[in-house]
């Protein structure tokens, strides 16, 4: 039988972000080494976290490493995203639900364009604390470079509202921590006790009714279908009824699991697989979202604040106008939407505009909640939605 998860200690979801090669996964998998050795994680090996995205057997697409640790005061859930595009749909529209970030940044290479491309997009998103590695330290014998290469970083999260004078920068190497490397290893130390100090517990809507985006579906052969992602709101108990926005059809919670492990209740913040009681495999997609039956209206129309990528952070070199039809990235959901610009007409890159958008089908929608929007493969906007219609 499976040990069940036992709740001693509070709960966040962190992850790596920062440009491809600047060390996230190997840091990753280090960061487990090293809480492995004291006890309170297991160790994950590299090429178990860089799993290139892979089709399962009934089409599902895994985009997102989770591992799970603890440290002396903390549980931690942390998501390595194996590639860019894989920021942007779950980081950037809120599906990833990080509290906090740690920005990976390669001490040889400094700051290059996805470094500042997460940066923007975590701010957007509501990813108010963000600790820096300075990676690849033991890279480079030159100290001079790697203040640079802080000050460099330090401006940066200072130009997009993070107080960078205040943030913890800590040097490090990802890949001398892994080999075993007494300095190193204190230095992954160093960076986890920066964490669980500068990351504070965030506010869980616990009172909430029950909220879960679903980012995966599987089948457990002889017991039925799965739902996995992270509880926006609210708690859920098995024998709990909940609805499926998006398949239109309730059912009943009768298992509940967090990281293999057996639990009694889920909350928010927990990362989580829902076993649901007589749902086809199919009827259930990533994007549609599982809460408290009747708590949630899923809706076409929405008012937004929009902000308009400028070419520089990776978005279009020319405006956006009424009739525009990007893909909206909100929560999980991946849908095309049509938008109204009003009397402005016109909104260039660089801009923040207010938006009036149909979707191409209802998903549960209310004020508050971010969204990306999407064209061919890049970023073009990052909103909020200000009013449902
Ligand atoms: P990611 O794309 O950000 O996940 O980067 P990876 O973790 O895949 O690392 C990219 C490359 O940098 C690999 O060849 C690693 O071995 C190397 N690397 C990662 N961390 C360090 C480090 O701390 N020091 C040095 N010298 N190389 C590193
Ligand atoms: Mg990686």
């Amino acid at each position: 039988p499976k040990t069940a998860y036992v709740r001693t200690k509070p709960h966040l979801n962190i992850g790596t972000m920062g440009h491809v090669d600047h060390g996230k996964t190997t840091l990753t998998a280090a960061i487990t080494k090293v809480l492995a050795e004291r006890g309170t994680g297991t160790f994950v090996p590299f090429d178990r976290i860089d799993r290139a995205p892979e089709e399962a057997a009934r089409g599902i697409t895994i985009n997102i490493a989770h591992v799970e640790y603890e440290t002396d005061t903390r549980h931690y859930a942390h998501i390595d995203m194996p590639g860019h595009a894989d920021y942007v749909k779950n980081m950037v529209t809120g599906a990833a639900q990080l509290d906090g970030a740690i920005l990976v940044v390669s001490a040889l290479d400094g700051i290059m364009p996805q470094t500042a491309e997460h940066v923007l997009l975590a701010r957007q998103v509501g990813v108010d604390h963000i600790v820096v590695a300075l990676n690849k330290a033991d890279g480079t014998g030159d100290e001079e470079l790697i203040d640079l290469v802080e000050l460099e970083v330090r401006d940066l999260l200072t130009q997009h509202g993070y107080g960078g004078d205040s943030v913890p920068v800590v040097r490090v190497s990802g890949l001398r921590a892994l080999e075993g490397d007494p300095r190193w290893t204190a230095s992954v130390e160093a960076l986890l006790d920066a964490v669980d100090t500068y990351v504070p517990m965030p506010e869980r809507y616990l009172d909430a009714p029950f909220l879960l985006p679903v980012e995966n579906v599987l089948t457990i052969t002889g017991r039925g279908t799965v739902v996995t992602g992270a509880v926006e709101r609210g708690t859920v108990r098995i024998g709990d009824r909940v609805e499926v926005l998006g398949a239109d059809l309730e059912s009943v919670v009768t298992g509940l699991e967090t990281f293999g492990k057996p639990m009694e209740e889920a909350q928010a913040g927990d990362n989580v697989a829902l076993l649901l009681r007589g749902v086809p495999r199919d009827a259930v997609r990533r994007g549609h979202v599982v809460a408290a039956p009747g708590s949630v209206v899923p809706r076409r129309r929405f008012s937004a604040r929009v902000y308009v990528l400028s070419a520089r952070e990776g978005g279009r070199t020319t405006p956006v106008s009424s009739g525009y039809r990007p893909q909206f990235y909100i929560r999980t959901a991946d849908v095309v939407g049509d938008i109204d610009l009003g009397e402005v007409g016109v909104a260039r890159p660089g801009e923040t505009v207010t938006v009036n958008v149909e979707l191409g089908r209802e998903v549960p929608l209310e004020a508050g909640l971010g969204f990306a929007m999407r064209e061919g493969g890049r970023t073009v906007g990052a909103g909020t939605v200000t009013a449902v219609s």
